[in-house]
């Protein structure tokens, strides 16, 4: 028999198998970040003689692979981080999926990976989403994280391209945010970390740029009391990101005027969240401020606190839409923001309106049903 090459794999080629021992469901009240998964996941392989394999939704299970599988080495991988929603209505839609999955075939473009459809690979995630109904929590300001992911399964200890790939995807229901309310976190902004630099990969989501976030994360919690860290880049020490969250701060500028800033895309230090395009979207849209994309750093942002003229900064990302910075800790400096329980208005009001269009409290053309 001839085999015959798959550029693409295809939801109508989807062969379903549903388990025969569905997990309890966590609680809605106690469901951190990432520790649940679902009960099925989607699952596809790329190789070069046959092109994509036959896509698959199966019982979630540990995958089988070779332990010189280049992703266990090099980190060959990336992934995806999106929401789907129980609304009002009682339907279930996703937010904004095509602007994750366009971000995917970038990272994947950058890592080497082969191409697929996003449009298939949506179809499919909608798919599995349908059987994975009961698993979207049904109170206020839960969701059902969604994880496509892929990694390179040659087993083969060169750094090269891999020719076998993996793309998967699990799911997970997630709780609220801010449980007890809105709450401002504080950063430790330490120069000796850098998270991305010009030429690097910090705007496309592969695994290799989290890794080494992790430790100086530890050590900003445990030793410095602070919840995230603030990255810089450059001698002149510019505010990036924070977290895994883009960063905005509301300030009046040098000429007077009230403006939202966020740091620029181009340059390639920023992750180009789904979150930081939406607020720019609403905000712009308000016509009531001036929405500017552009570097801010320590030494400006540290004039404006001085004078005054900081009003508020927060946080963007699927995970929390906003979250508040209340205090910035910079060379020893404790620089104040706000009390952690203030949160400031425009913070609130970007919360309030993306989280109502999330639950189809106002009916809006970025909710995708399934
Ligand atoms: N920056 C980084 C480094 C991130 O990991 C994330 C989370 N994906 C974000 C920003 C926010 O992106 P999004 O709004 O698409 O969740």
């Amino acid at each position: 028999r001839c085999a015959r090459f798959i550029s693409s794999f295809r939801a109508d080629d989807l062969h379903i198998t549903l388990t025969d021992k569905p997990k309890p469901k966590p609680s809605d009240d106690n469901l951190p970040f990432g520790k649940n998964t679902s009960d099925h996941m989607f699952e596809v392989d790329y190789t070069p003689a046959l092109g994509w394999s036959r896509p698959v939704i199966r019982p979630v299970e540990p995958l089988k692979i070779h332990p010189a599988a280049k992703v266990l080495h090099y980190a060959q991988e990336l992934f995806e981080g999106m929401k789907c929603y129980r609304c009002v209505d009682g339907k279930i839609r996703m937010f904004r999926p095509m602007e994750n999955l366009n971000r995917m075939e970038r990272s994947a473009v950058r890592s080497g990976f082969p191409p697929f459809d996003r449009f298939e690979l949506l179809k499919i995630i909608k798919k599995l989403i349908n059987i994975e109904q009961e698993w979207v929590p049904y109170s206020k300001n839960c969701s059902l994280y969604i994880r496509p992911t892929m990694i390179a399964t040659e087993p083969c200890l060169g750094v090269t391209q891999s020719a076998d790939s993996k793309l998967y995807v699990i799911t997970g229901p997630t709780g609220a945010y801010f449980p007890t309310g809105m709450k401002a976190i504080r950063l430790l902004a330490d120069p000796q970390y850098v998270r991305a630099w010009p030429g690097g990969c910090g705007g496309f989501k592969m695994g290799s740029n989290y890794a080494p976030t992790v430790a100086p994360l530890f050590q900003a919690q445990k030793e410095l009391n602070c919840q995230s860290i603030l990255w810089l880049f450059g001698d002149d020490h510019q505010m990036t990101e924070a977290g895994t969250m883009n960063l905005f701060v509301l300030w009046t500028n040098e000429n007077g005027e009230e403006e939202l800033v966020t740091p620029p895309l181009e340059g390639g230090l920023i992750l180009p969240g789904v979150t930081r395009k939406s607020v720019l979207e609403v905000v712009r849209e308000w016509n009531e401020i001036k929405v500017t994309e552009e570097v801010i750093t320590m030494g400006a942002f540290i004039k404006a606190l001085n004078e005054g003229r900081v009003k508020e900064v927060f946080g963007s990302g699927t995970a929390s839409i906003v979250c508040p910075v209340g205090q910035i800790l910079y060379k020893g400096q404790e620089l104040h923001i706000t009390d952690t329980e203030d949160v400031g208005p425009l913070t609130k009001r970007i919360y309030n309106h993306i989280n109502e269009i999330h639950y189809y409290m106002k009916p809006h053309p970025w909710m995708e049903s399934i």
